[in-house]
């Protein structure tokens, strides 16, 4: 079974009007594979969703960082899947590390986001993640299956679903997993699909590898079996990210 190989551009809180147009320039005149061969989604912040949809060559699709977990009203601040259906973005980043440390967001309400996006319509890349301490204390595995259990109580449409393994530890930090690690999990998670949602699943969902991909070690963690792709932060901002995507052929 091929699986599409799969890289996202989060661009995280970053950028300006300015900056956000140098970037798409760079990608608009890159040389990249077909969408045949990889499905590349940036996602930058909610404000520039729709600069970024007008201005950037259809190849490419966008992601949002977030959404709320039910139907929008009066939840001042969010921004709903409705919203992002409405507005012709077909992806969004749910459960990152940095919300889940940051703002406390618990597997359960990862979870209800995952599910309530899927029922609208939306595609999501759904990332969990050990912390050092939780590898270094041998949990790194109960960590992960957990994270995935609470959203598997709330999928069946796994079709919809990229799931990014981002170790806490990688991310930001230049430290990346090494391919022995990123391998040895993916395989973990696929076999977990294996058990407990259905053989199918677990051959077709993409698991993609996130923390502190760059240029230079992306070609090492691209031709691992179970890597089908990578979402990366800092690395997206930078022309770099053009030999990233180039990885997957
Ligand atoms: C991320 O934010 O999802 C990420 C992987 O960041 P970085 O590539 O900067 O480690």
């Amino acid at each position: 079974m091929s699986r599409k190989f799969f890289v996202g551009g989060n661009w995280k809180c970053n950028g300006t009007t300015e900056n956000v147009k140098k970037i798409v320039t760079v990608l608009n005149e890159a040389d990249v594979p077909s969408d045949e061969v990889v499905e590349m989604v940036i996602s930058p912040p909610f404000v520039f969703l729709s600069l970024v949809k007008g201005l950037l060559r259809s190849d490419f699709q966008i992601a949002a960082q977030n959404c709320w977990a039910r139907k929008g009203g009066a939840f001042t601040g969010e921004i709903s899947a409705e919203m992002l259906i409405n507005l012709g973005v077909p992806w969004v980043i749910v459960g990152h590390s940095e919300r889940r440390t940051l703002l406390k967001e618990s597997n359960e309400f990862v979870a209800d986001k995952v599910g309530y996006a899927i029922s609208e319509g939306l595609k999501v890349i759904v990332c969990i993640g050990e912390t050092l301490e939780q590898r270094e204390s041998g949990a790194t595995m109960d960590v992960l299956f957990a994270q995935i259990k609470a959203v598997a109580d709330k999928v069946s449409k796994w079709s919809n679903v990229v799931l990014a393994y981002e170790p806490v530890w990688a991310i930001g930090t230049g430290k990346v997993a090494t391919p022995a690690q990123a391998q040895q999990v993916h395989k973990e998670l696929r076999d977990w699909f294996v058990k407990n949602v259905d053989v199918n699943v677990a051959r077709t969902i993409r698991i993609i590898y996130g923390g502190s991909v760059t240029d230079t070690n992306c070609n090492e963690l691209a031709r691992l079996r179970d890597v089908d792709g990578f979402l990366v932060g800092g690395a997206s901002l930078k022309p770099d990210f053009v030999k990233i995507i180039n990885s997957a052929s």
